[in-house]
Order: structure tokens, then sequence, then C-alpha cells
């Protein structure tokens, strides 16, 4: 196989090889891994490989079609995972000092099913440190260099899994998502990125960062690939108590092009300042929308400029909660020069987290201490359930919400690092729908004049995954990536 066709591997096109014998799996993990490889210094997006256990899944996907039997729909497929994703034997770091040495002894749900489905797992990949970031620079191994760009991010914090997939060193990948990291690196490389409803993927193997928001999700270079990935890890699994009982719905059965008085909302909100080239792209990806039938409507979500300050107590909070586990003793590598206990934790912690960890570990002790609960924590609970409500009252007047992803394409390397709030800023459009915990997604909708991606997101009911994909597939099909 030539890289190019490599690169240009879909599901479909994985499938019909295999099928006309052009390849088998194993040849297929082989020169996809080799490709990875010599591609990876290009982008950093992988921080490991694991040749072993993608040319054992690849083994098992050809003696399937040897026995004549069905190897699943994402036979041979390869597929990258986030580094926040367990792997069971294969290196998990969550791009920190203090997990590099980590081997977990359990695989994630979702990897196990993709790998039940046929999938081929070549590596981990980049991301922030324990996804908190949006660029990808917070990680303990390096940047991610987006592939689009090379001097700017892939945004992020999964930022490694969507620069694979633009990249092509990937079909479809892994990332996870607590307030827009699929979506926004989906935005920048130009590739489609879906966080389901809450509780739609369960959480099991997921590293937490922010529990009550964490979500894992697929990355795809098309909206069919992606809609296969979460139809292969959506559902229920006794393993995660937060994961929802309600059926998946055939989710291919709606990518059927028809989004004929389809009822589309634009809140004024996130419009209001937008009059920069993306608010061009998206102005013409609406077009394009009410072109292809749908009826487009101004709306309101009144809350949302509480949006990040809520979010930032939330996260922070559940994150100093959750990251108090890494103390020197369990996972994670130790100190080696501390004389008492104590001294043992805090030098453990204090060596292993970045700056960007122990920043929210302080915010959030702060927001959960006592005096400061009610005034900070309680107070952003509150305004979540407002933001949430927002949500609902306005998908009594439409099907679906369209908005951009980011309000601006990928930045420069270095260009927003130092100002952490500058940061924060970049997710002001996909924080809402997390705190809302309902379907999002980014779909490629355009670019700018330089050639930078940008990413239109489409919102819908919680579990309205199908709805979310009917539009988004319309529009890619009518030439969305290229309005
Ligand atoms: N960029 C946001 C943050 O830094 C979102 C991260 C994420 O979704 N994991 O928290």
């Amino acid at each position: 196989m030539t890289p190019d066709e490599i690169r240009e591997l879909t599901v479909e096109r994985v499938r019909e090889g295999l099928k006309a014998r052009r390849f088998s799996a194993t040849e297929l993990a082989q020169a996809a891994l080799e490709f990875a490889q010599a591609e990876n210094p290009k982008t950093n997006a992988y921080l490991h490989f694991c040749p072993e256990r993608a040319l054992e899944a690849a083994r098992r996907v050809d003696a399937k079609i040897a026995a004549g039997e069905d190897p699943g729909p994402l036979a041979g497929v390869p597929v990258a995972v986030k580094d926040v994703i367990l792997t069971k034997g294969v290196r998990t770091t969550c791009a920190s000092r203090l997990l590099e040495h980590y081997i977990p002894p359990y695989d994630a749900t979702a990897v196990i099913r993709l790998e039940q489905a046929g999938g081929v797992i070549l590596g981990k990949t980049n991301c922030d440190e324990f996804a908190m970031g949006s660029s990808n620079e917070n990680s303990a191994f390096g940047p991610v260099r987006n592939p689009v760009a090379p001097d700017r991010v892939p945004g992020g914090s999964s930022g490694g899994s969507a620069a694979a997939v633009a990249q092509g060193t990937a079909v479809v990948a892994l990332g996870s998502d607590t307030g827009g990291s699929i979506r926004q690196p989906a935005s920048f490389c130009g590739v489609v990125g879906i966080t389901p409803t809450y509780g739609r993927v369960s959480r099991y193997g997921l590293v937490a960062f922010a529990s009550s928001l964490d979500h894992i999700g697929p990355f795809a270079r098309n909206v069919r690939d992606a809609a296969l990935l979460l139809q292969v890890i959506a559902g229920r699994d006794p393993m995660d108590s937060t994961s929802a009982f309600a059926p998946v719905p055939d989710y291919l059965a709606a990518l059927d092009g028809n989004v004929r008085g389809i009822k589309v909302g634009l809140p004024r909100e996130y419009f209001k300042d937008l009059t920069s080239e993306t608010g061009d792209c998206i102005a013409r990806g609406v077009e394009l929308l009410r072109k292809l039938g749908c009826e487009i409507r101004e709306i309101s979500l009144p809350h949302t400029e509480y949006a990040i300050a809520c979010y930032y107590i939330i996260c922070t909070a559940e994150a100093s909660s959750n990251l108090a586990r890494y103390d020197g003793v369990r996972y994670t590598r130790r100190s080696p020069h501390s004389e008492t206990l104590s001294d043992m934790y805090r030098n453990s912690r204090g060596e292993g987290f970045g700056a960007e960890c122990k920043r929210r570990i302080m915010l959030g002790t702060y927001v959960l201490s006592a005096g400061y609960y009610e005034a900070y924590y309680l107070k952003a609970q509150k305004v979540r359930t407002l933001i949430a409500r927002d949500f609902t009252e306005a998908f009594e007047q439409v099907d679906a919400i369209v908005t951009p992803v980011s309000p601006f394409p990928a930045f420069r390397l270095g260009e927003k690092i130092a100002d952490p709030l500058a940061m924060y800023l970049s997710d002001i459009y996909t924080i809402t729908g997390s705190l809302a915990g309902i379907p999002c997604m980014s779909v490629p909708c355009g670019k700018t004049r330089e050639g930078l991606p940008v990413g239109m997101q489409i919102l819908t009911r919680h579990f309205d995954e199908v709805g979310m994909l009917r539009l988004a597939y319309a529009f890619e099909q009518a030439g969305g990536a290229d309005v």
C-alpha cells in the first residue's frame, strides 16, 4: 500500500480492500504502523505505538475472515486512542510525568468494544496533561503540531487524536471531551468530532478529570465513519453507573441526506460578537443548510455569558478531588528524595504535575473549601441548571442548534500559553453543551483565506444523536467542508 492510499482510507475502503483480498488485516496493520511511525515526527500526535497489540488484533480479524465469520464493522480499521483511555498492558500516561511508566491492568470499555468490532489500535495519542487545556501545549511530552499548518496548535485537549486522523495516520480515533476537547481540535484540524450525550458512552477506563462532564467520543474524516465508531462504543455498561440504559438506535440509518423542514436555531448570544472569518464561514454554512430545506430561526440561550465561569468552578472542583489519588503511593512515580511521608506526597505531586494541573487543583480546592463552597461551587451548580434549562426551552422551538465551535481557527504555538484566561476563551462555545450534557459535534465548515479549517457545531436534545448526525451528514454531502 502506498502512503497516499493509507492516508485516504475510510472504514468503507478498508472493508472493500479486505473483501477483495487486496490486503489482509495483518498487512494493513503493518503498513499503517510503518506509515504512522514515519509520519509521527512531523506532528508528535502519537506518544507511543503498540505494534504487538495491533498485529494481534489484525490476526484475529484475518482468522475470522478465513473461517468465514463476520469480522465486525470496524474490521482491520487502524485506530488511535487518546492516552487518557486505559489500555491493558499498554502504557497510559495522560501526557503526565506522574504516569510516565503506568501500565494499566485493564481496558476501558470503549477500547474493548472497538476491538471486538475488529478495530486495530495502533497507538496512544498525545494530549494536554490529564485533558486540561485547549492547545495540547500542556503535554509533558511536547506539543502536537497541526498537520494543516505545522506552526499552529491542533487544539486540545485531544490534539493528538485529531491530528492523527487529519494526518491520515489513523482512520478513526477516540478522544475525550469535558468542555470541548473533541469538538475544538476537530474544528482546528478539519475533521469530524462527536461529543455524545453524557452517559451514552461508558466512561469506564477513562482517567477522570471532571466526572460529571467527562465523555469519550469519536474522531473521523467523515460523518459516516464517526457515526459508525459511535455505534460501536455506545450503550449501557454495568461498569459505569452513569452510563444510560437508553437503547442505541441505528445511527447509519439516519444518514439519508434529508433535512427538509428541520428547524435549526441560531443562538443570538453566540453570534453577536462574531465578526471574524470564522463568522463568515459559519454564515455560509447556515446558508447551505437553508438551501437544503432547513428552517433557520434566531433563538436565545440567555445564560451563555456565565458558562466559562461556571465550568471553571465545577471542573476544577471535580479535578482537585479526582487528582488527589496521585500521591506517589499508587500508580505514580514517587519522588526519590523525601525524608517523611508528607514530604513524599508533596514532592511526588510537586515534581509530577505540570503548571496547569497545579493551577486547577488549587482553584478547585479553594472553591470547595469551607466558607467558599456555597459562594462558588454551589452557585456554579445552580447556574449549570439554568444553562441546561436554556437548552431545554430552546429545543421546544427548534430541532437542532448551530453555532461556531471556536471563536477563532487554530492559533500559533506559544500564542496563548502564557495567558490562561485567553486560553480558556477558546471553549466559550463548546462549554455550554458540555454543562447541559447534550450531544454536540463539530463538522468541517469551510476554511479561512489562509486555509485554516473552521468547524460548525451542531447540538441536539439529550440522546438525539440521530438528529445531529442526520444534519451533519446532509451538510457534509452538500459540500459543507468547502463553503
Ligand atoms: N479546554 C477545556 C479545559 O481546559 C476543556 C478540556 C476538555 O474538554 N477536556 O478544561
